[in-house]
Formats: structure tokens, C-alpha cells, sequence
């Protein structure tokens, strides 16, 4: 397949360098767009709120997000990193009571339109979780799998062995590829999770905390492999870990959780989206700075 899911033309959104790093003061009203040089948007979110039921998960989201960057999502649990996530790729069709709405343009075209296929948005659009969940089957066959249900055409050898490279994964797997994915330490695991998603020729990876259940040294493992990435895939990431969203991404959007009009509910928003230096060294709003420093979680 080219490019984009089924019936989506690339069209990238062309950024001017004129648009400037500015802070949702009213979440929502304010189309958050960072300093830009020659920058593409991949995702164009406009108004985007999440219902469960009566309930308003996340409101007013509208923020692009940028090809070949790593973007962070952070804020205290509850405020809808996973909800907001869980958009890009239309993994919130899967819950009954989720509803969309807003628009989500994905290289210009409306991800959320009848004629695109949800099946195929998640193969161009791949998602890494919290906890590795690897198939029960041999190495070789979780990263095949994908690929044979596609109807992937191209030597399946080499589909693999390209998948595994690029996970980081090759070199430790190659002697055992019919063994069963389970026998793997959790890091490689993930990073089989990764290759797996990688197999489907995707051109974005999000990933729900991918490092949460990971220890240090696999956690670096996996952030060098995103900096790796990135030159190829546009990549979002939820993370709690503040440190991590430093380290890594180029953008990060800082989400609360705020009372809704009524002061009935709390609903998620984005209180700032910048570039990461900025919101980690100098935020600009006063919620920002209080959670990047630790003084509320
Ligand atoms: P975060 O990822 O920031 O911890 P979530 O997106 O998981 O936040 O949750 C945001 C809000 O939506 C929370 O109030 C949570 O209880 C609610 N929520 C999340 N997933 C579901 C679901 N499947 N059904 C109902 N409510 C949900």
C-alpha cells in the first residue's frame, strides 16, 4: 500500500515560519501551533472531544503534530493521554461507548470520514502498549502476521528480517526465530511489539508508555531506538515519565484535568503545547510549570 490508509491522499499540510509557540489559554479555542520552519503536519486535530457515555473525557483538543518528530503526551493520570492517544488511529471504535468528535486530519485528509477503513488506519498508524503483548507464537510469526493478513507482497524473509532490524532486534533474534516470543525478557519483547507494528510498513508508531513496565536499561534501549526511528516514522508518546519526555521528544503537550463549564465533571485538556525545551524550561502557564517541577502531580 502507498503511502496512506485506503482513499487518503498525501497532501501534507505545509507549516509557515511565521506561526509562533503560543499557550491555550482557553483550552480549545486556540489552535496551539509551534515555532515551524519547513515542518509537515502528519495529524491536523481541531476540536477534538472524547465522550464515554455522558461522560466528557477530554475537550477542545486542536494541535498538529509534526512528520518525523517524537511528540510527548504528559499530565496526571486521568486527564486522557490514553483517550487523546487512542484518537490518532481510531482505537477508540473498538470501546461501545467512545465518541468522537472534532475533526482529525491525517496528511490532510479526514481520518474519521465513512470511507476510510479503520483496519487500514491502524496499519499505517501502529500502537505500542504499556505492557508487551507479544502473540503466543514464535518470533518469526508475531512479525509475520501482520503482514500475511495484509497480503503483503515480497519475500516474507526479508519482511521480517527488515522489521526486526529496524526494532533493534535482529541481531539477538536471528538464531532463534521459530522460538516462542514468550521466552523473551520483557525489553525485547517491546521491542518485538515495536517491530511487529513496523512490519505493516506503518509511517506513524504511538505508544501508550511503552517503557512503564520496563527497567532502566531496556527504557534506554527502547528511547535509542526512537531517536532512531523518528528519521522514518512520525512517533507520539504517552509517558508519565517526565524525564523521558525530555529526553526524548521535540514537542510535548502538557494535559490537566480541569472542572467542566457546569462544575459538575472534570474533563482533560491541553493546557500548553510547545517545543519541549520550552515547556520543560520555560513554560508558560503556571500549571505547567507547577507539574514539570514536581510541585503537583
Ligand atoms: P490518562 O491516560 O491520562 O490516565 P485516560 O484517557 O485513561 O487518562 O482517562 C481519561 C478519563 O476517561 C478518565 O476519567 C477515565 O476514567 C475515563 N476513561 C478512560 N477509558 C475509559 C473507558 N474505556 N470507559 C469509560 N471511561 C474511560
Amino acid at each position: 500500500m502507498a503511502q496512506n490508509p485506503a482513499n487518503v491522499e498525501s497532501e501534507p499540510k505545509p507549516v509557515s515560519a511565521e506561526e509562533t509557540a503560543r499557550t491555550a489559554t482557553t483550552p480549545g479555542e486556540s489552535r496551539i501551533t509551534p515555532a515551524a520552519g519547513s515542518r509537515q503536519a502528519i495529524f491536523d486535530v481541531d476540536d477534538v472531544s472524547v465522550h464515554y457515555g455522558e461522560k466528557l473525557a477530554i475537550r477542545n483538543v486542536t494541535l498538529d503534530l509534526y512528520e518525523n518528530e517524537i511528540t510527548a503526551l504528559i499530565g496526571p493520570s486521568g486527564c486522557g493521554k490514553s483517550t487523546f492517544i487512542r484518537c490518532l488511529n481510531r482505537m477508540n471504535d473498538l470501546i461501545p461507548s467512545a465518541k468522537v468528535a472534532g475533526s482529525i486530519g491525517y496528511h490532510g485528509e479526514n481520518l474519521y470520514a465513512e470511507n476510510i477503513d479503520p483496519v487500514q488506519v491502524r496499519k499505517r498508524i501502529g500502537m505500542v502498549f504499556q505492557k508487551p503483548n507479544p502473540f503466543p507464537k514464535s518470533i518469526y510469526d508475531n512479525i509475520a502476521f501482520g503482514p500475511r493478513v495484509m497480503g503483503m507482497k515480497g519475500n516474507m524473509d526479508e519482511i521480517v528480517e527488515s522489521a526486526l532490524r529496524r526494532g533493534a532486534l535482529w541481531d539477538e533474534v536471528k538464531d532463534r526465530m521459530q522460538t516462542n516470543a514468550f521466552g523473551m525478557s520483557g525489553g525485547q519483547q517491546q521491542r518485538l511489539c515495536i517491530a511487529r507494528a513496523l512490519a505493516t510498513s506503518p509511517d506513524v508508531l504511538l505508544m501508550d508508555e511503552p517503557c512503564s513496565a520496563l527497567d532502566p536499561i531496556s527504557t534506554g534501549r527502547i528511547e535509542d531506538l526512537m531517536d532512531e526511528l523518528k528519521k522514518d516514522y512520525s512517533i507520539v508518546i504517552v509517558t508519565h515519565n517526565m524525564q523521558q519526555a525530555a529526553r526524548v521528544s521535540d514537542m510535548t503537550a502538557f494535559f490537566t484535568v480541569e472542572l467542566s463549564e457546569d462544575g459538575k465533571d472534570r474533563n482533560g485538556v491541553v493546557v500548553e503545547y510547545a517545543p519541549t525545551d520550552k515547556v520543560f524550561t520555560n513554560p508558560e502557564d503556571k500549571r505547567t510549570e507547577d507539574y514539570v517541577t514536581g510541585k503537583v502531580g
